[in-house]
């Protein structure tokens, strides 16, 4: 199932975060720091037997007060009830059950979605004979466990996955049954998405149909421009409705995390009034490193005043440090509203579609990129040279390249980087992420 997510709820200090970071093991997680009520929310993708789902550490409540906490803290649960396809629930058996903990399991006891009740810091035999008091909150599925060791943890894990699907989404096909392209639109609350959604439908006279109500939380709108054929993702309208939930950044995050898996490529809108700000670092980041296409959407430049003729240059410049090192990525200016550029944007993303599907005939590629390395060999390590004699793209959904060495472990990231840029400069990859592998000849 695509975009499966996994909510890490709990109060301050059960171990969330550290079971998060367990979790994931290695990978790296993205941290949304963001001042006020919430400590840093992280985002991150797991991987257990090949079952890949999202990870999200709902972060903790710094208590102003008694009374903001209990509120924001039963907000919290609730979104992650209604938007997370499974709700890890955190308790800390040094403290045993709280009141806040039975509070929260109220809440959650009365959800549909599956509650795996966590009892944590379980370090050893004796703590287990404490723990069981938990079994009281009355959770099916209890699972004691240590994040600190890791003890226990696979077993949750095991019980995660078997939630997981194998079952494929019907794929929207054109006439011809070829899969359609799938552009999602994301961005923060009031970025423009809406604005954006309706003024390239009441544009556009071809639509074919809108499909709400599938087992996501998006809508599909199959549209046409161009002759060419696609479909748009969007969460806008749905929010619409909820919209007591509108300021709250974990829940316009979840949503655009859903709509990205789902999309071949993300037009992620930035509103210009505000500048790139650390939410959409994060989920550009997150939409790179699930290997989707990405088309930069500067929206509400209408009310930028262009007093200066670098305006739009010193914007993408400025905008382009926060989103290094991934920083191959078209930027449209363009205003929802006016009406202006938006299809320039489509034209865009459509040619992002394009790069992430090529494949460079490995004769073409091994000209050409050979070439490079000779004017340019990886630099001698120990004394031996290490010399690359093949490249190879390998088919897979996110472009990856495959380069045959003698010393594969001796290429380091900056020489890696080095046949990135070369990949990019050769053969436009615009707004896509590459893949690079070392392997042994
Ligand atoms: P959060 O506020 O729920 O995210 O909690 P943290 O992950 O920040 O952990 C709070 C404290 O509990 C930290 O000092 C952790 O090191 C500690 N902790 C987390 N998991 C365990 C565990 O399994 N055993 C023990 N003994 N301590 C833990
Ligand atoms: P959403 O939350 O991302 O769906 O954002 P909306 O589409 O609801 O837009 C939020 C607000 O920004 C609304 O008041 C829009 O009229 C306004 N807005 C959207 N696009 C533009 C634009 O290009 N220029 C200006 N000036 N305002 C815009």
């Amino acid at each position: 199932m695509a975009g499966f997510t996994v909510a890490i709820v709990g109060r301050p200090n059960v171990g969330k975060s550290t079971l998060f970071n367990r979790l994931l093991e290695q990978r790296k997680a993205i941290v949304d720091d963001q001042s006020g009520v919430t400590r840093d929310r992280q985002y991150g993708i797991a991987d257990w037997n090949g079952k890949i789902f999202n990870v999200i550490d709902t972060g903790g409540f710094v208590a102003r007060s008694e009374d903001v906490f209990e509120r924001e803290i039963r907000k919290q649960v609730q979104i992650a009830i209604e938007e997370a396809d499974l709700i890890l629930f955190v308790c800390d058996t040094t403290t045993g059950i709280t009141l806040q903990d039975e509070d929260m399991a109220d809440v959650l006891r009365r959800s549909t979605k599956p509650v795996l009740l966590v009892v944590n810091k379980v370090d050893n035999q004796e703590r287990a004979l404490y723990a069981t008091e938990f079994y009281s909150l009355g959770f099916e599925k209890t699972f004691l466990l240590s994040s600190i060791s890791g003890s226990g943890t696979g077993e949750v894990l095991d019980e995660v996955v078997l939630h997981i699907k194998d079952e494929e989404e019907a794929t929207e096909t054109d006439k011809d049954g070829n899969p359609l392209p799938k552009f999602a639109i994301i961005g923060q609350p009031n970025a423009g998405k809406s604005t954006l959604l309706n003024a390239l439908i009441n544009q556009e006279r071809t639509i074919v149909s809108d499909i709400a109500g599938t087992t996501r939380d998006t809508i599909h709108t199959h549209y046409k421009l161009f002759g060419k054929e696609f479909v748009l993702i969007d969460t806008a309208g749905i929010r619409k409705k909820k919209n007591v939930h509108e300021d709250l950044e974990f829940y316009s995050v979840i949503r655009a995390i859903r709509a990205m898996d789902e999309a071949d490529v993300c037009m992620l809108l930035i509103d210009a009034q505000n500048g790139v700000t650390a939410q959409d670092v994060s989920i550009f980041s997150l939409a790179a490193r699930k290997g989707k296409g990405i088309v930069l959407l500067v929206n509400k430049w209408d009310l930028v005043v262009k007093k200066e003729t670098n305006t739009a240059r010193d914007f993408e410049k400025e905008m382009k440090e926060k989103l290094a090192p991934f920083t191959d990525v078209p930027v449209v200016f363009i205003s929802a509203l006016d009406k202006t550029r938006i299809f320039q944007g489509m034209e865009k993303a459509i040619e992002v579609y394009e790069n992430r599907n090529k494949r460079v005939p490995t004769s073409v590629l091994n000209e050409i990129m050979l070439r490079e390395i000779e004017r340019y060999p990886v630099p001698i390590t120990r004394g031996f040279a290490i010399r690359i004699k093949f490249v190879q793209q390998i088919p897979t959904a996110v472009p990856s390249f495959a380069f045959f060495s003698n010393h594969p472990d001796s290429i380091k990231e900056p020489y890696k980087n080095f046949l990135e840029n070369k990949l990019r400069s050769h053969f436009n990859f615009s707004g896509v992420p590459l893949r690079i592998f070392m392997r042994k000849k």
